[in-house]
């Protein structure tokens, strides 16, 4: 899609320091990390974001992209301890991009209720 950064980074027309790759979908790390280990993976096709995904293209995709993450997570070592991942859907759900993205958290302690 023209006009989305995370589309832009896809292709690398926008520069990111990118951890992995499979064939649906990149991982790379976030500009304002939130914890030691911040890292976000989008699919390689435009998704909205996770309520974009109700249809078979959409539960592939889903897939892929959560299965990097999991891969990404193990590979930079946070499988032991733990790690969060999140979705974040809409404006109150604090969504400012809007391509599907999962966040990779990581390296701390994690509280909950989240903000
Ligand atoms: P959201 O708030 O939509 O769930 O998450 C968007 C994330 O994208 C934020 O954590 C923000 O720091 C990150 N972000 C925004 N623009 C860029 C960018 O150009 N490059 C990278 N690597 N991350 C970005
Ligand atoms: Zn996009």
């Amino acid at each position: 899609m023209t006009d989305c950064i995370f589309c832009k980074i896809v292709k690398g027309e926008i520069p990111a320091k990118e951890v992995a790759r499979s064939a649906s979908a990149v991982a790379f790390h976030d500009l304002n990390p939130q914890a030691p280990v911040h890292v976000l993976v989008v699919p390689t096709t435009h998704f909205h974001n996770a309520a974009a995904t109700e249809s078979d293209d959409g539960e592939r995709v889903l897939a892929a992209t959560l299965r990097l993450a999991v891969r990404v997570a193990r590979e930079l070592g946070l499988a032991d301890a733990g790690y969060r991942l999140v979705m974040n859907v809409g404006a109150q759900g604090g969504q400012s991009v809007a391509h599907l993205h999962v966040h990779v958290l990581g390296g701390r302690q994690m509280t909950w209720p989240p903000g």
